[in-house]
């Protein structure tokens, strides 16, 4: 029978193994962690969001210029399959109003459990504390335990080691000098859905971080000069800003941030009050109320709002209504670095799909798949990430189990 090791066990290594043991391999799967999806199982501490429901055109567009690469696996794997596969597994999902699909109780370890129970039953074998460290001189797999090295033979490999965010959960991004030495193309990887640095005021970084910014939007200018306008929440850190609506804009940011060593990002603090109205409601005489309170009584700003604007303009705050309008509409805020890959949600870069054929088997390396985050795509949260290792493992899970078939049956 032909063999296929998948080497990491998050979802798209987990996947990966289902499709080759569904498609008749036997099939082995190594992660260097005691336990596998330890990244899944964290994802759904914040509300496990599976996929999304817009048109498969919306959806796909998600994937920004990687879209065209990408396409072929969500194609064969689309959200609909995403929630036919959770419910096969006995996890019902639901549609959030803005259109995100969460299993009903939003976690990740009924999934789980009853999906490496699936897994077990057809036969994948688990082999944890495994490192992957390359291959042998006999270009059999090299792993490393706390019993010393060993190497292991497959007609067939997955590799699906996740990309370098949170890397005490397993993903270290350690395959990149073992790739890279093999001269496999590697994009460098950069952070994803990240927060970013903000030059704050000691006062301002004492008195709101940790403080929430709710329903404010924010729009970035792209290295193409496209505007990116968002709405959202997002959180003032210690050392800058974090959350949804940041990690909304945070790949065109990064861009930037790249090429011009700062990006702008333009709060806009009263979303649903247009300019005209928002001036005409500060021109009501102030009397002898003092600024504050005039703009909590006109404007709705108090808090951290009017923190972020008294930090953003200074103590020059605008007398003049519309000027004061102008700048609560479109508050200027420097982002002076994306914080490290470590501490973001997803990575950018990875294994180039120049390096890959249409089923993502290493043109260099033939029989030696590759999947999920350790890609060279990105996307926003919302589900498009999980759905993407999903299903890329499955196609480079079902691709593996071909191959060693086909050079099985040669062999024998
Ligand atoms: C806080 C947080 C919340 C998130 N929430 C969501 C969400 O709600 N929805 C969503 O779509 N996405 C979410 N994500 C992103 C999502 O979890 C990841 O995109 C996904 O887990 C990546 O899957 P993967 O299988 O490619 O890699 P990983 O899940 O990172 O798995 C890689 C595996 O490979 C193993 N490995 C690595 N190197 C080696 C080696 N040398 N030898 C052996 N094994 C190795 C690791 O131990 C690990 O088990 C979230 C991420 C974070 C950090």
């Amino acid at each position: 029978m032909a063999s296929v090791v998948i080497i990491g066990g998050g979802p798209a290594g987990l996947m990966a193994a289902e499709a080759a043991v569904t498609a008749g391999a036997t099939v082995e799967l190594y992660d260097a962690m005691p336990s596998v999806g330890r990244k899944f199982l964290l994802a759904g501490k914040g509300g496990l969001n599976l996929s999304h429901s817009e048109p498969m055109e919306s959806f796909l567009a998600r994937y920004g210029t990687r879209c065209a690469l990408i396409e072929p696996a969500i194609r064969s794997f689309p959200p609909a399959a995403v929630r036919a596969w959770a419910h096969e597994l006995g996890v019902e999902t639901f549609v959030g109003t803005s259109g995100r699909i969460f299993p009903i109780d939003l976690k990740a370890a009924p999934l789980l459990r009853a999906w490496l129970h699936r897994l077990r039953q057809a036969g994948v074998r688990f082999c944890v504390r495994h490192r992957w460290r390359g291959w042998d001189e006999h270009g059999r797999l090299r792993f490393i335990t706390s019993d010393g090295a060993f190497s292991v033979q497959a007609d067939a490999v997955v590799l699906a080691l996740g990309g370098g965010s949170w890397p005490h959960l397993g993903s270290d991004a350690a395959w990149i000098p073992i790739l890279a030495e093999q001269s496999v193309p590697i994009i460098p990887l950069e952070p994803a859905n990240c927060g970013f640095d903000v030059q704050w005021s000691q006062y301002f970084r004492t008195k709101f971080a940790g403080h929430p910014v709710k329903t404010v939007a924010g729009t970035v200018k792209t290295v193409d000069g496209i505007m990116i306008r968002r709405t959202g929440e997002f959180v003032i850190s210690a050392n800058g800003v974090e959350g949804g609506l940041i990690y909304m804009i945070s790949s065109a940011a990064r861009d930037v941030i790249t090429t011009e060593g700062t990006a702008t990002l333009w709060l806009d603090l009263t979303p649903d009050r247009p300019l005209k109205q928002l001036g005409q409601d500060l021109s009501q005489p102030r009397g002898k109320r003092t600024v504050a309170t005039h703009l909590k009584r006109y404007a709705g700003i108090t808090g951290v709002k009017a923190g972020l604007l008294r930090e953003v303009v200074s103590n020059d705050m605008p007398a003049d209504p519309i000027r004061l309008a102008a700048a609560i509409k479109s508050l200027p805020l420097t982002l002076v670095a994306p914080r490290p890959l470590e501490e973001a949600i997803s990575t950018a870069g990875g294994v180039s799909f120049d390096a890959l054929d249409k089923r993502l088997m290493l043109r260099s390396f033939p029989g030696v798949f590759s999947a999920g985050e350790m890609l060279d795509w990105e996307a926003p949260t919302g589900g498009y990430l999980l759905t993407g290792c999903l299903a890329t493992g499955r196609l480079a899970g079902r691709a593996a189990a071909e191959w060693a078939d086909d050079h099985c049956s040669r062999r024998l």
